[in-house]
């Protein structure tokens, strides 16, 4: 087993929850927020290159799957109007409107959950008392970023399109510790209006306004209409404030020279403003700390694309992960230019893979897709690789459309994070013991921010 670091639990005010049934709501409003249903895979691809992210997915059984995701056709349950004294799960300046039961796809599905519209990375918050149940770190799905919380009663609350921005940014690259604050994880215990997350616009909310698509599951029914719930906290003033969540000027300011320098040293460029408020904030007010911002910007694209290309690269050519020296080499090819292809067609001119002898087009293609999937190819594939490669296709290209590959990153995600995390940390990169080590920590659902605090104190 693997120490696991106590997750800070700040004590809340909140009263204790429990349920009840109003009489009726008026007539809902069918306003139809103004939501993209298409789901732009390919450029959620580009966007969110990490499509590994989904090897962070933790969930365990008997969460709700987020209902932006059905494709049933069916109705949802009508309860009537159930109300949950909950706590709001938004902080700060919001809209929302009923749109449980309106169509959504052509009327494919129908949508089950309130939109609440605020401001990018407002704090979302826990509705009640519970237990984080699943946390999905992927944007990759018309979900998204996702948490949910099942209560003591048993009543689940699913929080979607959870942030995947740089603060200040809708860049898309999903940085970890702006989707979640700290290091919350699967088993958590939270307290109603701890943070659990971030309001984005991950997933099919891409193209809209940033809003957290809320819903609420009762045991026994099934989703309910969670609006008369949210409308009900807020009547009740059950929110929590927003100053309760907001530093001073003089707090932040404490921070400044601490997330400064870490942007020089990581990023080789200052902290916008947004980025220097953003987490002089979140320090001030206890949500995060040193460690956090480190494993957050070493894994921003910038540094992530250039060592995950050549790591994933050796991967599939030679097997094995590049040495220091090597890594510095072909990142000075990516930084100059140079992309996936490029970089295998080197590695397949290096003195290591000649060492190999001449390999013909069914060794290569055995060769490549045992490195990549770890097993030989079916006929079929080896066949359709090998008329590839008959009819042109250069044996670098092959390299790459693997390299690139979702199963490949996702297979490399947690050795880039502990390579990055030990650079960022140590200024070296770990040996075999370290990545075999925290590679298993994080297969185990750790988090990069609690290796990057253990090694930074070793
Ligand atoms: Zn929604």
């Amino acid at each position: 087993m693997h120490a696991i670091l106590p997750h800070r639990s700040p004590t809340s005010p909140w009263p204790t929850l429990r349920s009840r049934t109003s009489q009726g709501l008026g007539p809902l409003r069918l306003a139809i927020a103004a939501l993209a249903l298409v789901i732009v895979l390919s450029g959620l691809v580009l966007a969110s290159p990490a499509g590994a992210q989904s090897a962070d997915d933790q969930t365990s059984s008997g969460a709700p799957a987020g209902n932006d995701e059905s494709t049933s056709g069916a109705p949802p349950a009508t309860a009537g109007p159930t109300v949950r004294d909950i706590v709001f799960p938004v902080v700060g300046k919001v809209s929302f409107s009923d749109t449980f039961g309106a169509c959504r796809s052509g009327c494919s599905r129908t949508h089950k959950g309130v939109d609440i519209f605020g401001a990018k990375l407002a704090p979302l918050v826990a509705a009640a008392d519970g237990t984080i149940v699943s946390v999905r770190r992927s944007s990759l799905t018309r979900a998204g970023n996702m948490v949910t919380i099942k209560d003591d009663e048993g009543w689940f609350y699913l929080y979607l399109h959870v942030n995947n921005d740089s603060p200040g940014t809708d860049d898309g690259a999903n940085p970890q510790g702006w989707i979640l604050p700290a290091r919350l994880r699967v088993g958590d215990r939270v307290k109603a209006g701890d943070v659990i997350g971030y309001l984005g616009d991950s997933g099919n909310a891409e193209t809209t306004p940033a809003h957290l698509h809320f819903e609420i599951h009762q045991p026994g029914v099934g989703v309910i209409n969670p609006t008369p719930s949210v409308k009900a906290a807020q009547d009740a003033a059950r929110v929590r404030p927003v100053a309760s969540l907001a530093s001073t000027p003089d707090g932040r300011a404490k921070h400044a020279r601490t997330v400064s320098s870490w942007y020089r040293m990581l990023l080789k460029r200052e902290p916008t403003q947004k980025e220097l408020f953003a987490w002089t904030d979140r320090f001030a007010v206890g949500l995060g700390d040193e460690n956090d911002l480190i494993a957050d910007i070493t894994m921003a694209p910038q540094r992530r694309n250039a060592t995950g290309t050549v790591l994933r690269t050796f991967q599939v050519v030679l097997n094995r992960r590049p040495t220091g020296a090597e890594i510095k080499q072909w990142q000075a090819r990516y930084q100059a230019g140079d992309r996936t292809e490029a970089i295998a067609a080197g590695v397949l001119g290096s003195d290591d893979w000649k060492a190999k002898g001449s390999l013909d087009d069914g060794q290569f293609v055995d060769l490549i897709y045992r490195n990549a999937r770890g097993k030989a190819p079916s006929a079929s594939v080896r066949r359709y690789w090998l008329d590839q490669l008959a009819g042109g296709r250069t044996r670098a290209s092959m390299v790459a459309n693997f390299a690139d590959s979702f199963g490949v990153k996702d297979a490399t995600w947690h050795e880039l994070q502990v390579m990055l995390g030990y650079y960022a940390a140590l200024d070296r990169w770990p040996t075999d013991a370290d990545v075999t080590k925290w590679r298993r920590y994080l297969d185990d659902g750790g988090l990069l921010p609690d290796v990057v605090a253990v090694i930074r104190g070793s």
